[in-house]
C-alpha cells in the first residue's frame, strides 16, 4: 500500500504527463478519448464520459470509458439533471440507479465536474464507480477538478484548432473557385498560393509559379513590353497604400495577350510593417478592346467622314463662285465629284448603321429560296457598268445550281462588297471569277481577283472591325475597314462560314456559304432573327 505522500507525488507526475500528452494533441476525437480514459484510470473509475454543448446548447456525449455507444442514450436522463440542476441535485442519486438499471452494471457512485474555460461552458466529465469498489472521497473530486480544469483548455484549444481548420477550408474553397485570378505574395512579393483561375489566365502551373517572384508570373507589362512590375509595383511606389491597383497586358504562356486589371490587399502585421498582399486579377480583355474599339471607331469615322464632306464642299463652294466662269463639262464633272461623293457617305452612313444593329444583338433576316448565280449576274452587271476595260468578269457557277435559302438583299450587298474590294485591290486590273457548287448540304461560292493579294499572316486579322491591312495601295484607296466585318457576320447569321486565302501579288479568293433551300418550302417570306456570327 502506497503511503498517501508517495500517492500524491505519483499523481501529480501522472498529471504532468497526461497534460503533456494532451497539449500535443488538437484533433477533437482522440483528445477526448485520451482525456475520458485518463480521468477514468486516475480515479480508478470504471465507466466515464465527457458531454459537451452542441449548438442547441444540449449537452452531447462525445467520448466514453467502458461504455459502448450503445448504452450512451441511457445517460439522457442523468445529463438532463445535471445541466439543470447541477452535480449537487438531490435526485442524482435516484437517477443513477435508474441508470444501473438501465445499463444492468451496479454503479454506486458518480463524480462529475462541468468543463469550463474562461467564462465559456463546454461540458461536463462524467467518472463513475462500480459499487463493489470504495467511493470517491474529497481528493478525488479535487483531483479531477485539477485535471477537468486543463482538460477543458485541450477540448477548447482543439475546438478552435477544427474550426481555423474548417475556417480555412471555407476560404481555400473561395479562393480556389473563384472566377477571378487570386495570390498571395509574402514580404518579398514572392508567390505563396496561386489559384486555378490564376493558372488559366497566365498559363502558369500553381507547382511552378509557387516560391516565384509576382513579377516574374505576371509580369504586367504596358503596351511597348515594360514590366511594369520590375519598373513601377505599386506595392513598392505605394508603401502606404493599402489597396493599390494596376492594369497591363499579361502574356499567356501559350504567346497569348490578355489585359488585366490587379488590385492589391496589403496585410500589415501588428507593429504595422508590410506583411505580404493578397492580389486579385480580373482578366479585362474585353473591356480594353472595346474601349481600343471605340476609340478607333471614331478616330477612322472622323476621317472617313470628313474626307467626301470636304470634297463636296469644295466642289459646291467652286460652283458656286460668280467670278470663276466654269465651262459646262467641268461643271458637270464637279457635279458628278460631288454624286459620287454623297453616294460614299450614304454607304459608310449605311455601314454604319448596319454595324451598330449587329453590335446591339442580331440582324432581322427575310430568307426566302433563290438563284445565287442569277444573283451574282445581276451584280456584276451593275459593277461592269461602271469600271473601264480593265476588268474582265467571269461567272463560273455550276449549271443547275440549287437554290439558296438567304436573305437576298443582304447577299447582294456581300457580293457587292466582295466585287468592290476585288476591283479596289487590283491596279492592274485583270479578271474577276465568281462560281459556287453545293457542297454538304451547302452552297459553297467564291470571288477571285488577281490583285495585290494579303500575306498569310493577315488572313485571319481581315475580319475584325476597322482592320485595314497596312499597304500603300490601302493608305491611298478609302475605307474604313468594315466592309469583310460585315460581310462575314451577314453570312454567319445564315449559318453559314466565310474565310480567305491568296497569295501576295497573284491576288486573293474570298469563299463562303450558304445554306441550301429545302425542296419543301414553301414560297413565302418569313421574317427571322439569326444572331449574328459574333
Ligand atoms: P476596306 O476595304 O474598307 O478597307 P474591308 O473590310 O473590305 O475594308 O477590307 C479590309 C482590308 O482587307 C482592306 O483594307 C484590304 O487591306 C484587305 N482586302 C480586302 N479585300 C482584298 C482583296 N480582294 N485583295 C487584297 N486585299 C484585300
Amino acid at each position: 500500500m502506497l503511503e498517501p505522500q508517495d500517492l500524491r507525488l505519483r499523481q501529480r507526475d501522472y498529471l504532468l504527463r497526461l497534460m503533456r500528452a494532451m497539449a500535443a494533441q488538437l484533433d477533437a476525437e482522440p483528445l477526448l478519448n485520451l482525456v475520458i480514459a485518463q480521468a477514468v484510470e486516475l480515479l480508478a473509475g470504471n465507466y466515464g464520459l465527457i458531454a459537451l454543448y452542441n449548438p442547441n446548447q444540449r449537452l452531447e456525449i462525445r467520448a466514453a470509458y467502458g461504455l459502448t455507444p450503445s448504452l450512451w442514450s441511457a445517460f439522457d436522463e442523468i445529463l438532463h439533471v445535471l445541466q439543470s440542476e447541477g452535480p449537487q441535485s438531490s435526485h442524482m442519486s435516484a437517477e443513477l440507479s435508474k441508470l444501473a438499471n438501465a445499463l444492468n452494471v451496479p454503479l454506486r457512485q458518480v463524480v462529475a465536474l462541468p468543463m469550463v474555460t474562461g467564462d465559456q461552458q463546454l461540458g461536463m466529465m462524467l467518472v463513475l464507480r462500480a459499487a463493489l469498489n470504495v467511493g470517491f472521497t474529497a481528493d478525488d473530486r479535487q483531483l479531477l477538478s485539477a485535471f477537468v480544469d486543463f482538460a477543458a483548455i485541450a477540448v477548447n484549444n482543439s475546438q478552435l484548432y477544427a474550426e481555423a481548420i474548417a475556417e480555412r477550408g471555407r476560404l481555400d474553397a473561395i479562393i480556389e473557385s473563384s472566377a477571378d485570378g487570386m495570390m498571395m505574395l509574402d514580404t518579398r512579393w514572392r508567390i505563396t498560393r496561386f489559384n486555378a483561375a490564376m493558372e488559366r489566365l497566365t498559363g502558369w502551373s500553381r507547382e511552378e509559379a509557387l516560391g516565384r517572384p509576382c513579377a516574374e508570373v505576371l509580369a504586367i507589362h504596358n503596351q511597348q513590353g515594360v514590366n511594369i512590375c520590375l519598373t513601377a509595383c505599386p506595392l513598392q511606389l505605394f508603401p502606404d497604400n493599402d489597396h493599390p491597383s494596376v492594369e497591363g497586358w499579361v502574356t499567356h504562356r501559350d504567346g497569348h495577350e490578355i489585359y488585366v486589371g490587379s488590385s492589391y490587399s496589403v496585410v500589415r502585421e501588428p507593429t504595422g510593417r508590410f506583411g505580404g498582399a493578397i492580389a486579385n486579377i480580373r482578366d479585362i480583355t474585353k473591356q480594353k478592346r472595346d474601349e481600343q474599339q471605340q476609340s478607333t471607331f471614331i478616330s477612322v469615322m472622323s476621317h472617313e467622314l470628313k474626307t467626301p464632306v470636304a470634297i463636296i464642299k469644295g466642289y459646291a463652294s467652286t460652283l458656286s463662285r460668280t467670278d470663276v466662269k466654269l465651262n459646262k463639262a467641268t461643271k458637270a464633272e464637279m457635279l458628278t465629284g460631288i454624286e459620287e461623293e454623297a453616294d460614299r457617305l450614304a454607304r459608310l452612313i449605311g455601314d454604319l448603321l448596319e454595324v451598330s444593329r449587329m453590335q446591339a444583338g442580331g440582324l432581322r433576316l427575310h430568307p426566302a429560296p433563290f438563284d445565287l448565280s442569277d444573283l451574282a449576274a445581276d451584280v456584276v452587271a451593275a459593277f461592269a457598268a461602271t469600271v473601264d476595260q480593265r476588268f474582265e468578269f467571269q461567272l463560273r457557277f455550276e449549271p443547275k445550281l440549287p437554290h439558296v435559302y438567304a436573305d437576298q438583299e443582304r447577299i447582294r450587298m456581300v457580293l457587292s462588297n466582295l466585287i468592290s474590294n476585288a476591283i479596289k485591290y487590283s491596279p492592274e486590273g485583270g479578271v474577276i471569277r465568281l462560281g459556287g457548287w453545293p457542297e454538304n448540304g451547302h452552297v459553297l461560292s467564291y470571288v477571285t481577283d488577281e490583285g495585290i493579294g494579303i500575306a498569310q499572316e493577315e488572313l485571319p486579322k481581315l475580319f475584325a472591325p476597322f482592320y485595314r491591312v497596312d499597304n500603300r495601295l490601302a493608305r491611298e484607296t478609302q475605307g474604313a475597314g468594315l466592309g469583310l466585318y460585315l460581310t462575314k457576320s451577314i453570312i454567319e447569321a445564315h449559318g453559314g462560314r466565310m474565310w480567305a486565302d491568296s497569295t501576295l501579288g497573284k491576288g486573293s479568293r474570298f469563299y463562303w456559304t450558304l445554306p441550301i433551300a429545302p425542296p419543301s418550302l414553301p414560297d413565302v417570306e418569313p421574317s427571322v432573327i439569326l444572331a449574328n456570327g459574333e
